[in-house]
């Protein structure tokens, strides 16, 4: 199912750009500007729309497991955000 990939592709995209950003670290020759903005987009990446959990901590002390997008969003509970 070509679709399904394509999705998966898109929610990990972040993954291969810092695996990109390893590989620039890596090879001196591309210089460490590419480097860095590679590790920019990383982290902009990891704060809106990485897959994780929720991680907020819930009333009764636990921490939410809901899905959410990035380190900066919560789940679907307002609160959380
Ligand atoms: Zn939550």
């Amino acid at each position: 199912m070509p679709r399904k990939k394509q999705s998966l592709v898109l929610k990990n995209w972040g993954y291969l750009v810092l695996v990109a950003a390893i590989v620039f670290w890596a090879v001196n020759d591309i210089g460490p500007g590419t480097a860095l903005i590679a590790f920019l987009f990383t982290s902009v990446w990891l704060l809106t729309l990485a897959p994780v959990w929720c991680g907020a901590t819930t009333r009764t002390g636990d921490g939410c497991r809901k899905n959410s997008y990035g380190l900066l969003g919560g789940c679907s509970y307002r609160q959380h955000r």
